[in-house]
């Protein structure tokens, strides 16, 4: 399985891609998350990602593309990978489809879970990640019921950055659905209904 997801940020994308790592074993690449560790090392990268992020901006794809490649290239992803908030933008799209050529290998599909803007907003308003693993509910689960780690809630999902998330996911990232349902691998999925009825489609778009 070597799949995109693709939706605005809160439709869901992480937590689809959860349940598929869970039960296929393929490398979940989550630039959101490398990016965070990164941010959270405070390594070069992430002091250069930081503003970017704190802004509801996209950090500069020399950084981001980076991180993918050395992702791509670990052994985990070798068996196939879903990657979740990459691409971002036509130039992510462009450079992925050559990198993936470089190494034998095509995209199967790109996912996209599609919800309104209004349910996205509230949906990311109470959303709240484990520090330990990453893995995301509703306010109020506390501690990470995978893990048992502290959840908070991400500083870009509070209300002022959220809709400069959406704004830039509007204006850089929504054209990519037009990009993929080009090269003919789109598939939408109606992801404003409960998790496991999501997950059931998109197993049966998948072929899984
Ligand atoms: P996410 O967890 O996917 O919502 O990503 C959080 C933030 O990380 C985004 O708002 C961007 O600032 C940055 N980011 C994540 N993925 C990318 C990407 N592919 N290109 C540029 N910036 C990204």
């Amino acid at each position: 399985m070597n799949i995109v997801l693709l939706g605005a940020p809160g439709a869901g994308k992480g937590t689809q891609a959860q349940k598929l790592v869970a039960d296929y074993g393929v490398a979940h690449i989550s630039t959101g998350d490398l990016l965070r560790a990164a941010v959270k090392a405070q390594s070069e990268l992430g002091k250069e990602a930081k503003s970017y992020m704190d802004a509801g901006q996209l950090v500069p794809d020399s950084l981001v593309v980076k991180l993918v490649k050395e992702r791509l290239a670990q052994d985990d992803a070798q068996r196939g990978f879903i990657l979740d908030g990459f691409p971002r933008n036509l130039q992510q799209a462009e450079v992925l489809d050559a990198e993936l050529a470089g190494m034998g290998i095509a995209l199967e599909a790109a996912l996209l879970v599609d919800v309104k803007p209004e349910i996205i907003i509230d949906r990311l308003s109470s959303r709240r990640t484990c520090h330990s693993c990453n893995y995301t509910a509703t306010a109020g689960v506390d501690p990470c019921p995978r893990c048992g780690g502290e959840m908070y809630q991400r500083d870009d999902d509070k209300p002022e950055t959220i809709a400069k998330r959406l704004d830039t996911y509007a204006n850089q990232t929504a054209p990519l659905v037009e990009y993929y349902r080009g090269h003919d691998i789109l598939k939408e999925v109606d992801g404003d209904r409960p998790v496991d009825d999501v997950y059931a489609d998109v197993r049966s778009l998948l072929g899984l």
